[in-house]
């Protein structure tokens, strides 16, 4: 397994096309716009080297039998499952930012299970592949970004109705080597500083789309392939004064990027679907599943910072023993926790796929994430409430320290005598970047917006047999003893 320095470096020797505000970015790590979500992505190496953490962050392979980090591992168990939650609501306590490594985790698992499902009706080997390709992710403790969402064009249109074909990424020609893809994929979270991308389509696929279903990983320093990374709100401040931004060390947000496929060339041996175009909706429900699996617990890990960061300034600013902050703040928990609950559910109800490995259950992932885009927005209202409006007032550093009027800014940014105005500024600062902006779309559209999680619930509702239940109470229609 890497460490957080050897993750570092292994960034440093690539040279993937990345580019920022007008600038090409030779570095990611050392770029101060890059740097704090280099960090949080690193707390998923260093917390595994800690023996404290050391159960959750580590686990031992099921291909090789080696202990490896558990963001390579296929999960094989329930346990394996409630591990996971319980792993990212850890990590997200110790960067109150998204550490992005779960993007990628999520899709291996998904094309893992998938490959095994085409081979078998298909006699294909996609999964010998991809198992070899999993082994070297594992041994190398590779951090994967998932790519799923294209750019889509006309969402009224399928993907082969679009006016540009490359709206979605498709192959546009298959040699004896390999293929050669174009396209985009969208909101990369940890794109520019991961080692490579595992593709997977972005929904489900008819005949005519075949050349849409396609699933491969690309190292992210292959030819063609350019990274256009997203801004942020107040990202300029990682640029001038560190204290304004509030979670300096780990950033706001996970980091996201647009990816173009500029005719990118992938050898076979990275290829794990090419035209089985009927597994499509496949790959999309269980990653999707996976990935809103974690929501309750990298989201409860940030709510727990947040929550601290409010108690923290009530005490500051002299309100901590008033009933209402009392109240407001156990509302707070109540809703992270509620949010933990819906992780922990979907884990302990996880099914066992055919290729053996383990997905948590489908409808209650789905509810979890449906929650998450309610509940992050009630705890950051709650937060904002208690703090009051100096999140959105609050002076620079930069006047904070000048010479003329930074002693103005000292003394009536104060609360209680006894603590520093500093303090609370920096809290201050801290609830800024948690609850404003950019923050808060990620727990919005992250892992896919509200209605396609509607859309997943709704059919796996079973509406039917809840009527069965109530015609049968009501005495309407057949009668049986129990209703199946
Ligand atoms: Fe992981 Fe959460 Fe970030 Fe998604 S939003 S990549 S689950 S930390
Ligand atoms: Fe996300």
């Amino acid at each position: 397994m890497m460490n957080g320095k050897q993750f570092r470096d292994s960034l440093r020797k690539l040279k993937p096309e990345i580019y920022y505000m007008g600038e090409k970015i030779d570095n990611v790590v050392d770029h101060p716009a890059f740097t704090p979500h280099v960090n949080a992505a690193a707390m998923t190496y260093e917390m595994a080297e800690a023996p404290q953490f050391e159960e959750l962050l580590t686990v031992k392979s099921h291909l090789t039998g080696a202990k490896i980090n558990r963001f390579t591992h296929v999960h094989h168990s329930h346990d394996d499952l409630v591990k996971k939650v319980k792993m990212l609501r850890t990590i997200g306590q110790q960067t109150g930012s998204c550490f992005q490594r779960c993007v990628g985790h999520d899709a291996m698992n998904a094309v893992y299970s998938v490959t095994h499902d085409i081979d078998k009706k298909l006699g294909t080997e996609y999964h010998k592949r991809f198992t070899a390709f999993l082994k070297e992710v594992q041994s190398k403790d590779l951090m994967i970004a998932g790519a799923m969402t294209d750019s889509k064009g006309d969402r009224s249109l399928s993907p082969s109705q679009q006016a540009d074909p490359d709206l979605y990424v498709h192959v546009v020609e298959k040699k004896a080597d390999g293929i050669v893809v174009r396209g985009a994929k969208e909101h990369l979270t940890g794109g520019v500083n991961s080692h490579g991308h595992l593709v997977m389509p972005t929904s489900a696929l008819k005949k005519e789309d075949a050349d849409y279903a396609v699933s491969f990983f690309v190292p992210v320093d292959t030819a063609g392939l350019i990274h256009i990374f997203g801004r942020q709100s107040n990202d300029t401040r990682k640029c001038d004064c560190s204290l304004d931004q509030g979670n300096a060390e780990f950033g706001s947000v996970g980091g996201e990027a647009l990816v173009v496929f500029d005719n990118v060339f992938i050898p076979w041996q990275n290829v794990f679907m090419c035209g089985e175009y009927e597994f499509a909706g496949d790959i999309v429900e269980r990653f999707a599943t996976a990935h809103r699996q974690n929501y309750g617990g990298c989201k409860t890990g940030l709510a727990d910072a947040l929550i601290g960061a409010t108690y923290a300034l009530s005490e500051v600013q002299g309100t901590v023993k008033a009933g209402h902050i009392r109240e407001k703040l156990v509302d707070m928990v109540q809703l992270a926790e509620t949010l933990y609950c819906c992780s922990i559910a979907c884990s302990c109800q996880g099914i066992q796929m055919p290729a053996g490995n383990y997905m948590a259950d489908p409808l209650l992932a789905n509810i979890t994430k449906l929650n998450v885009t309610k509940n992050v927005y009630e705890i950051a209202r709650l937060a904002q409430d208690i703090s009051g409006g100096v999140l959105a007032t609050t002076p620079s550093e930069i006047d904070w320290k000048d010479g003329r009027i930074g002693k103005y800014v000292d003394k009536y940014m104060k609360g209680v005598a006894s603590v520093p105005a500093e303090t609370r500024i920096r809290l201050v600062r801290l609830i800024e970047a948690m609850t404003c902006g950019t923050a808060l779309v990620e727990a919005m559209h992250g892992a896919g917006s509200p209605q396609a999680q509607r859309i997943m619930i709704g059919r796996q509702a079973n509406l039917e047999h809840k009527k069965r239940l109530a015609q049968k109470l009501a005495k309407v229609g057949e009668q049986p003893h129990f209703v199946s």
